[in-house]
């Protein structure tokens, strides 16, 4: 942390004073009464009308060309847990500042009073007329997925950030690490600590990496969770870590995280804290890459990881080297949906986010394998790569 900042008063007075961060901004003149009469009744009547004959009008009319709806429950706020829709506001309002600093993406904050899964799925189909996208956050998991496999088909992007944002930017970092140790995938063993949202979100991605011809296909993969590796035989798994049990575990394996970590090349963490030992890290393969990726506190302090000799190591923390922070990566894919017209946010669109992302660093670096996450120009870049994505893989609005 940075000297002794108690970052948390500091907070809570900064929002006390602004209450809130966030306000609306009108981008019509309102001066004469030709004014008013543009931009309201009559003349608004024609443009209702327009889009009533032709409802693709809507995207050129209205904000909703710009505009993403940032949609939580408040389940799973950060990492401080379920805490309701009130106390949500304050992440997704805070989120909403990146979508608009970063990309100039118009987001707006909406949390839910309600942490039924049918009641999420019916109130974001029933505002997505507004809105060109939706990133839902800190929605807990299991119901994360069936959520956002629900919202497939409503025409606009869905997208999970805490999944797939972080799948992005933990492929970029791996990427980059991967490249300085230059190991090579193929031979790799990766072990994921947590098999939650966003743990299985970038199993997944790597695996579709793999199986595309995109990267070499992972020597190992295996996710463990807090019952030990997740592997085919056991009978607690739910359907989305069911799908992902041994589907990279080459040798079948059983048994617990130290097991998993003996030979492994990649750690990830994306559990909670303090659950990696020094001799996890002297157990792994030469030149270890160490993600311990839990908030606040990470599986391993960057300090200890790197003590035992880990090559690389980047956490979700500011204070340190590396961070591996998601805001890298969704202002500039719904930058990049929005412009091409996306109707959704597909495995090519990530997987060319990641790797612009990765190719924005030229030197890569035992403390830079991302991008500075105040780059303005980060964005922009991710932004290109996944729209021309989008319309290459055919996904946008004729
Ligand atoms: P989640 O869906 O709640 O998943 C948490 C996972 O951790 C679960 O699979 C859980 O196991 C597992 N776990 C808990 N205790 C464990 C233990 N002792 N050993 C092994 N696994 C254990 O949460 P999430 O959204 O994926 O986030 C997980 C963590 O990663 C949080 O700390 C979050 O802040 C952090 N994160 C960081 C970033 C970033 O910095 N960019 C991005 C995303 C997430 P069970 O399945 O058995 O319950
Ligand atoms: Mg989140």
């Amino acid at each position: 942390m940075d000297e002794a900042h108690d970052y948390d008063q500091e907070s809570v007075v900064l929002h006390e004073k602004l209450h809130g961060k966030l306000s609306v901004a009108s981008r019509v003149p309102l001066e004469s009464r030709r004014d008013l009469s543009l931009a309201y009744t009559p003349g608004v009547a024609q443009v209702c009308l327009e889009i009533a004959k032709d409802p693709q009008r809507v995207h050129t009319l209205t904000l909703k060309h710009n505009t993403v709806a940032v949609v939580s429950d408040g389940s799973a706020i950060l990492g401080i847990g379920n805490l309701g829709a009130a106390a949500a506001i304050p992440v997704m309002e805070g989120k909403a500042v990146l979508f608009k600093e970063f990309a100039n993406v118009d987001a707006f904050p909406i949390c839910l009073a309600t942490q039924k899964t049918d009641e999420i799925i019916a109130a974001v189909r029933a505002i997505a007329p507004v809105f060109g996208g939706i990133n839902l956050e800190d929605i807990s998991s299991p119901r994360c997925f069936e959520v956002e496999d629900a919202l497939k088909d409503i025409g606009i992007p869905v997208f999970h950030d805490d999944q797939h944002g972080t799948a992005v930017v933990v492929l970029a970092a791996l990427l980059n690490a991967v490249r300085y140790t230059r190991k090579d995938l193929s031979t790799c063993r990766v072990v994921f600590n947590g098999s939650g949202a966003s743990a299985l979100a970038c199993a997944r991605l790597l695996i579709v990496c793999g199986e595309r011809g995109l990267l070499p296909k992972l020597g190992d993969l295996i996710l463990v969770d807090s019952k030990g590796i997740v592997h085919k035989n056991r009978t607690d798994l739910h359907a989305h870590k069911r799908e992902l049990a041994e589907a990279g575990n080459v040798e079948g394996r059983t048994g617990t995280l130290s097991d998993a970590m003996v030979g492994a090349d990649v750690f990830i963490g994306l559990s909670t804290g303090n659950l990696v030992t020094a001799q996890m890290i002297h157990a792994m393969n030469k030149d270890p890459i160490v993600f311990p990726m839990a908030n606040p506190t990470p599986e391993i302090m960057p300090d200890l990881a790197l003590a035992a000799g880990a090559a690389i190591v980047g956490t979700g923390r500011s204070d340190f080297p590396n961070q591996i922070n998601n805001v890298l990566a969704f202002p500039g894919i719904f930058r990049g949906a929005l412009d091409a017209g996306a109707i959704t946010i597909n495995d090519e669109m990530k997987i060319e986010a990641a790797r612009a992302l990765a190719a924005y660093v030229k030197e890569v670096g035992v403390e830079k394998i991302l991008p500075d996450p105040l780059d303005r120009k980060v964005a922009y870049h991710v932004a290109e790569a996944v729209a021309a994505a989008a319309r290459r893989t055919g996904v946008c609005r004729t």
